[in-house]
């Protein structure tokens, strides 16, 4: 067993670090050109060990550039999903009977192989969802630890069985904790490779088969990380990966009897559906979801201030505000809001808006047109109830009704989908700009007579994901930490308020509606989730 303190990968850290960053940004851009050489291919579905083709397919193609083909896909329904269940039931009692130990060297060594592949993974992530270098990188980073971290806990509990002693003369008891079946495992686009990974090893690792079914708009990356696990030596029917729709996929293969449990990660809408899915169909297996956030962060009259404002800035439109754990509205004491919004403006219109490959882009493109049309609509209610500081235009995509002067911070972005970082006031507190998740860069800024006040108003929303806290004040921040409904808690992080948590030292979830599970992705309990216990007695 490994019993080095767990260390996280840090790649571009680590290059920062020792001084090779041109060495790392040389590696990235070759890696983008190799991948996109070799774009454009045509995918199948992997069930049972075989690479199964459908009638239909769907063409993929990146935010950034609506003109480079990322690849067409097999587009999965019903009948696909019943192979791949039934290869998953197939395999359970072979993979269940696998030694623990052999299941974690397994995800290890996958965890190498992505290592190994870590930019060529990078990049096929910056070209298919447009994340920028660090924010792909990050992302492959944190999928390799959770394989590693996974694989780790396991061992350190003996695989879940406990001797429970002898209670009376003769009676030996064990206590065990046993895999369900096949699990759906049905991942979101935002994080296709580190979110995708840990649901998959989460299941797999505990001796659950699967059927994976990645977002729509990120197939590619997930078929790079179920060959890796099949050459690391996942068994045939183990792991399935079934593409295509959420209706036309997901919806069957939550609904299919043989399914034991969900783990999921998207929507608070679809993270209820599946809910109410196990529930009306008295499956007794788990939901493990992890949803939604509307994140706020508080700036008190004891704050740095220049921590405050690099910190909401990055936690508000890191990956575009694509993140569950977005900075997504602020309260600032009232004696120091204007000083910080100006200070926030500023620093947000320094932002680079360029194509995620470029070694510089900050501003990633938005997903899909869906996205583009939600900013454009909370941008108009924006502007009806309160101010946009800056930002509020679409600089490339939808009807091209780009803002002025755009293309000079920007360099040809036409055929993508960008929009500037929004930093908006005015807006009432209980408005729904404040409220619900837009999940665009967009962020509201609210003044606030105090922590008192500010700590009520952060608390007062259905969700509890993440919250940041800026404050020199000792007695402000244990009240803080007294008080805030909230998973994930951060004070004074200057790099990112609220997002950009490691595996293992910051387990992530989310209280109240941001998830369905109070046990948290790379923390010490997430995997007996996918277990169920059994109390074992033999006499004699
Ligand atoms: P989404 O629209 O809920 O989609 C998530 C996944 O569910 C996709 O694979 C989707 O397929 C599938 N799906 C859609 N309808 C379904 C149905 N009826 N039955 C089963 N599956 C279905 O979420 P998203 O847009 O990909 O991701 C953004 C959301 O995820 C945000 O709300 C964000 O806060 C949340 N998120 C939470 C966390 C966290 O850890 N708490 C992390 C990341 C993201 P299609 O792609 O084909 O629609």
């Amino acid at each position: 067993m490994d019993t080095r303190p767990f260390e996280n990968e840090r790649t571009l850290a680590a290059h920062r670090e020792n001084g090779s960053l041109d060495e790392f940004h040389r590696s990235y851009a070759d890696a983008v050109a190799s991948v996109e050489s070799e774009l454009g291919a045509s995918h199948s579905l992997w069930i049972d060990g075989r690479w199964v083709e459908t009638d239909e397919t769907y063409t993929v193609t990146s935010p950034a550039d609506e003109n480079l083909e990322i690849g067409r896909f097999a587009a999965g329904g019903s009948d696909e999903v019943d192979r791949a269940v039934a290869a998953a039931s197939d395999a359970f009692d072979e993979w269940r009977g696998t030694h623990w130990r052999e299941r974690a060297e397994m995800f290890r060594r996958a965890a190498e192989v992505m290592r190994e592949r870590k930019f060529e993974l990078a990049a096929t992530l910056t070209l298919e969802n447009g994340k920028n270098r660090a924010e792909a990188m990050a992302d492959v980073d944190e999928g390799i630890d959770f394989l590693r971290f996974y694989a780790r806990e396991l061992e350190r509990n003996d695989g879940y069985e406990y001797d429970t002693g002898e209670p009376t003369p003769g009676q030996h008891c064990t206590n065990a904790l046993e895999p369900f079946g096949v699990f759906a495992v049905v991942g979101p686009f935002n994080f296709p490779f580190a979110i995708f990974c840990g649901m998959l090893s989460g299941a797999l690792l505990t001796g659950n088969t699967a059927v994976a079914k990645p977002a729509s708009a990120t197939p590619l990356i997930a078929h790079r990380a179920v060959e890796i696990l099949v050459e690391a030596g996942v068994p045939d029917g183990v792991v399935n990966l079934v593409t295509g729709s959420g209706r036309a996929v997901g919806q069957p293969l939550v609904e299919h009897e043989d399914v034991a449990g969900a783990v999921f990660t998207g929507s608070r809408t679809v993270g209820r559906s599946i809910r109410r899915t196990f529930f009306d169909l008295e499956k007794s297996g788990p939901v493990i979801a992890e949803l939604g956030g509307k994140n706020p962060v508080i700036v008190t009259a004891n704050a740095d201030l220049e921590k405050a404002v690099s910190g909401v800035r990055n936690g508000a439109f890191g990956y575009s505000g694509q993140k569950c754990s977005a900075t997504s509205r602020v309260y600032v004491d009232e004696r120091v809001i204007e000083a910080f919004t100006d200070r926030l403006v500023d620093a947000t219109e320094e932002l680079v808006i360029d194509r995620p490959r470029a070694e510089d882009a900050f501003v990633s493109p938005l997903i899909d047109d869906d996205a583009l049309d939600r900013y454009v609509e909370i941008c108009e209610a924006a502007r009806e109830v309160g101010t946009i500081r800056t930002g509020g235009r679409v600089v490339a995509g939808g009807d091209g009704s780009g803002g002025s002067g755009a293309e000079d911070r920007t360099g040809d972005l036409s055929a993508g989908r960008f929009v500037e970082p929004t930093v908006v006031t005015g807006v009432p507190h209980d408005h729904e700009l404040a409220r619900d998740e837009h999940f665009v860069p967009f962020v509201t800024v609210h003044p606030v007579s105090g922590l008192d006040e500010a700590i009520t108003k952060a608390n007062d929303s259905s969700y509890g994901l993440c919250a940041g806290l800026f404050s020199e004040d000792e007695a402000e921040i244990d009240a803080w930490f007294e008080r805030i409904e909230s998973g994930m808690c951060y004070v004074n992080r200057e790099q990112s308020a609220t997002t950009g948590a490691l595996v293992q030292a910051q387990p992530f979830g989310g209280w109240k509606a941001s998830g369905t599970t109070s046990k948290f992705a790379g923390g010490y309990w997430y995997l007996p989730q996918f277990l169920r216990e059994q109390s074992r007695t033999v006499v004699g």
